[in-house]
């Protein structure tokens, strides 16, 4: 369900950025700690963005963005788990450095 609100803001802005020229693809970022199924949010888009422009086509791309931490020791690591500790210290008083984001990266449109 969370997914079907972030699909309606990305739909919404991509649509605001290509000033109704028709959308081609758009590029996601979607960090590892958003929160965000990928699968989900593509197949929102896919319903959302057929709405919006019925007459073309647009290609969700999705670029996964791994976990990363700063530990308070000062190593900045991205662990195969993100719930696994500092590989320094075995801390886990951390900060978070990246992958929380769920963001467009780009957007095409046809320029025709
Ligand atoms: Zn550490």
């Amino acid at each position: 369900m969370h997914e079907y609100g972030v699909a309606l803001e990305i739909v919404r802005m991509a649509t605001e950025a290509a000033e109704g020229r028709p959308i081609t693809k758009v590029t996601l970022a979607v960090g590892d700690l958003s929160g965000v199924f990928s699968e989900s949010l593509i197949m929102y888009g896919d319903l959302l963005f057929h709405d919006a422009q019925p007459s073309r086509d647009v290609l969700i791309a999705v670029n996964r963005v791994k976990a990363a931490f700063r530990c308070s020791c000062g190593v900045t690591y991205s662990p195969p788990d993100i719930f696994d500790s500092c590989p320094q210290c075995r801390g886990v008083d951390r900060t978070i450095v990246d992958g929380n984001q769920c963001i467009i990266e780009s957007i095409e449109v046809d320029d025709e």
